[in-house]
């Protein structure tokens, strides 16, 4: 068996775990990411699109922002529908300058990979049998395989960033953790199509056949998202069939629609909305989906995960430092109340914007009701816009 010592281990190398890394890299801290899927996989995952103001200034301070400086689409607004009309949100305007930035996962994945090979750091990809142990002790332990040989990596702390099917939150004994949960009676059919946006900002829709979002990924790509059921089955949905039900749900009375392309990669997302508290097991700190997941209609899941590293990496320095474990000590309840503020917007954006089964008449008239105050009072655009472009992270 291969003995090694760092100082953090990371479990996963999704952005969460990434991020941590290049972050503790910056204050001189050791650490080993253990991922157990392969550098294609990780890269090639197609997911968030949607950066806070708050994902970008990160990224430019700790300088992975070169390429999304130059590739990623600033949006300042955004554009609500329904009865046919398209409602412009000016969010830039209206939260004194922040925006959203669409610039792929897979791209900031691609950075942080590309940063983390910079320092000669360790990255594993491909780990089997990744398990953590003594996680309450002064010792925690990281065992997994690589290429058939047992490592045990023994460190001062452990980051579970290792997303909502991770071994990480498995690990805290059932007692010590509180989970929340809620499913959502529908899912979202995503596609990527080779297709130029026609519309320069996101337009989240709400049509009687249910909700649809338009989005882009690049100049040349568009990323579509229809509701669908939970059960739906994905070769009920041959192209020729989506476009036409993506055109009637966001199509507006001024003409506007996407325009069709190939399609080029197509899923189903289930909705969930899940929080475990603490967010701390003795030496194991929780980050990203690890511990919480929203449903995407918010944009937040990214997001929060970054804002997680942010808080993590800062108070790894100043135990390290200084020797000040109130960062450390603080993590979990001041993530906690982050998180909770992300599900209830993610919450409130899917319930304005989907419909189930069982919704009725009224619950319908109240949903129109509730988007025609968002698009007439500047309050409400306030409330939406300043969440959606996410505040500092604290
Ligand atoms: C279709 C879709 C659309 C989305 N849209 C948005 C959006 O617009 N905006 C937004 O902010 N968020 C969005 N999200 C959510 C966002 O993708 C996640 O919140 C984000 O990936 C969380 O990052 P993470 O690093 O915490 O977890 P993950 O990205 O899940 O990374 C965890 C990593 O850990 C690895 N891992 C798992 N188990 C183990 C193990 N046993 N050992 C080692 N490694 C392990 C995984 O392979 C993975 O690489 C979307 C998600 C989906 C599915």
């Amino acid at each position: 068996m291969r003995q090694t010592r760092t100082q953090v281990a990371i479990v996963g190398a999704g952005p969460a775990g990434l991020m941590l890394g290049h972050l503790l890299h910056l204050h001189g801290i050791d650490s080993v990411i253990v991922e157990n899927r392969t550098q294609e996989y990780v890269i090639e995952r197609v997911r968030a699109g949607v950066l806070e103001q708050g994902t970008v200034d990160l990224m430019r301070e700790v300088g992975v922002g070169d390429r999304l400086e130059r590739e990623g689409l600033r949006h300042s607004g955004v554009y609500i529908a329904f009865n046919g009309q398209r409602h412009h949100i000016d969010m830039e305007e209206l939260t004194g300058g922040r925006a959203i930035t669409v610039y792929g996962q897979n791209e900031v994945v691609k950075d942080l990979i590309d940063a983390r090979v910079a320092t000669g750091r360790p990255l594993h990809f491909d780990a089997r049998g990744v398990a953590v142990h003594d996680i309450d002790g002064e010792r925690p332990r990281v065992m997994f395989r690589l290429a058939e040989e047992e490592q045990e990596l023994t460190c001062d702390f452990i980051a579970g960033c290792d997303g909502f099917h991770g071994i990480c939150r498995p690990a805290i004994p059932l007692a010590q953790l509180q989970t929340y949960e809620r499913e959502y009676p529908f899912a979202w059919l995503g596609i990527l199509a080779n297709a130029p946006p026609s519309s320069d900002e996101l337009v989240y829709s709400l049509h009687e056949r249910g909700f649809a979002l338009f989005s882009m990924r690049s100049p040349r790509v568009t990323r579509l998202y229809l509701q669908c059921a939970t059960d739906e089955d994905i070769d009920n949905w041959p192209d020729d069939r989506i476009w036409p039900e993506l055109k009637t749900r966001l199509r507006t009375a001024d003409g506007w629609e996407p325009i069709e392309g190939s399609i080029t990669q197509k899923g189903i997302t289930p909705m969930r909305s899940f929080v475990a508290e603490p967010m701390r097991y003795g030496r194991l700190f929780l980050a990203g989906d690890a511990a919480h997941i929203v449903p995407p209609t918010g944009a937040k899941g990214l997001n929060l995960a970054m804002a997680d590293v942010w808080r993590l990496g800062s108070a790894l320095a100043a135990h390290y430092r200084d020797g000040d474990g109130r960062g450390l000590d603080t993590y979990s309840d001041r993530g906690v109340r982050r998180t909770w503020r992300a599900q209830r917007f993610s919450w409130w954006m899917t319930s304005m914007l989907h419909r189930s089964d069982s919704t009725n008449p009224f619950d319908h008239r109240r949903q129109i009701a509730e988007l025609d105050y968002l698009i007439s009072s500047r309050a409400a655009m306030t409330s939406l816009a300043e969440n959606y472009v996410g505040t500092q992270f604290d």
